[in-house]
């Protein structure tokens, strides 16, 4: 790192988090021209409107002071209704909490529960934030590394040997950023079992449950005697396509919701309030937008697998979010060379595989939240450069 006069009053902690991988590939494809884009993990659609006029609406009306702290009551009441569709059933008075993004849910879970020392077991390839979330809150992340021949999935095999004095978390993702791995009731059960057997706790992410294609969601908190030992972590960004709103939620026990409170009251006060409206709308509004974009994701998904796998790219169908993760390893580069290389040649950008953790070495991720158009010809780019690759 570069000494400047000023970097000596950098905190140890600032000083000790790496850098986002992603952001690199971000910065070289910004300064190019004529970049097709599989790198964001954002949907290309725009907020559906009636989402758009609801926030307008409550500014028109003079709804601009700061919510209580935990969020707008009516926003957590159907919150809360709405989770039930997943066979969740929360009190809207006190076990749910309206963030900034389920980005900040995370940060504040951490908080809430980790001491020093604590280790929390994240799996990989897992989504990039977790790691510097984990420490910044004075904990370790031990990573659990899946593998292509079980769809990514974590076994119970393979957590059980993780487990220390130490462990306090398992930290999951369903459906996964960066796989796509859709985890049943088949594969949650038998880690639900561990947990409890070891008295654990689950931060349970599950931002991308409504873009789910072939099964319907299953959500850690309601398998059986999971409530009481598992937060979940959702918001708006991905299934209303309101990433720029920052609007998210956690829900879970009482005790663990309100020490989330305590620290939310002083760090941020309460999520934007124009945002919070317009969640309310998300919620009870015409939801014939979401389907829409789901079908549309499905059928980019369809799309992307096949041209990928025809051009000798072996990747799975996953069940769900809109990310691909296919094998790069048939050319004989690292995900990074790849990456790179391919951004360079071809001007296509995707994101190496190695910034989610040791098993994502030989694969790239490639987000399919983006036109037919734009993907016919990535493809067409990605194709031609497989072929030239020596
Ligand atoms: N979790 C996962 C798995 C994600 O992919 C993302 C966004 N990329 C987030 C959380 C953060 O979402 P938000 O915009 O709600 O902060």
């Amino acid at each position: 790192m570069m000494v400047t006069k000023s970097s000596h009053f950098v905190s140890e902690l600032a000083n000790s988090i790496q850098p986002s991988g992603i952001r690199r590939f971000f910065d070289l494809a910004s300064q190019m021209e004529d970049v097709v884009s599989l790198g964001v993990g954002e949907p290309d659609f725009t907020t559906p409107w009636n989402i758009i006029e609801a926030s307008y609406h409550s500014l028109e009306q003079g709804y601009t002071a700061y919510t209580s702290n935990a969020g707008l009551f009516s926003l957590r009441r159907e919150i809360c209704r709405y989770l039930t569709k997943y066979d969740l059933d929360y009190n809207p008075e006190d076990e749910i909490l309206v963030t900034v993004g389920a980005s900040q849910a995370i940060d504040l879970v951490l908080r809430a529960t980790i001491d020093r020392g604590d280790e929390v077991i994240i799996v990989n390839p897992g989504f990039v934030s977790y790691i510097p979330l984990i420490q910044m809150a004075g904990g370790k992340a031990v990573p659990l590394e899946t593998k292509a021949e079980n769809q990514f999935k974590p076994t119970p095999e393979q957590l059980e040997p993780l487990i220390t004095a130490k462990t306090k978390a398992v930290f999951l993702c369903n459906p996964n950023n960066p796989t796509g791995t859709v985890l049943s009731r088949n594969d949650l059960e038998p880690i639900a079992q561990i947990v409890k057997d070891h008295d654990l706790l689950v931060y349970s992410d599950e931002i991308y449950a409504e873009l789910i294609y072939e099964d319907d969601h299953v959500s850690t908190g309601a398998l059986e005697g999971m409530k009481e030992r598992t937060i979940i972590i959702s918001g708006f960004s991905k299934a209303f396509a309101m990433t720029g709103w920052r609007l998210g939620y956690a829900v879970g026990p009482k005790e663990i919701i309100q020490a989330m409170l305590k620290i939310h009251q002083s760090s941020m006060m309460c999520a934007s309030t124009m945002a919070q409206y317009a969640g309310l709308e998300a919620l009870t509004g015409n939801s014939d937008n979401v389907k829409r974009m789901v079908r549309s994701y499905r059928q980019r998904r369809n799309y992307l697998v096949h041209q990928l796998n025809s051009m000798g790219l072996d990747c799975e169908s996953p069940g769900g979010a809109f990310y691909l993760f296919p094998s790069i390893k048939k050319t004989g580069l690292s995900s990074e060379e790849f990456a790179e290389r391919l951004l360079i040649s071809e001007k296509v950008a995707v994101v190496p595989g190695s910034v989610f953790g040791e098993s994502g070495e030989g694969y790239i991720r490639c987000s399919y939240a983006t036109s037919m158009t734009q993907l016919e010809e990535a493809s067409k780019r990605i194709q031609r450069f497989v072929e030239n690759v020596e």
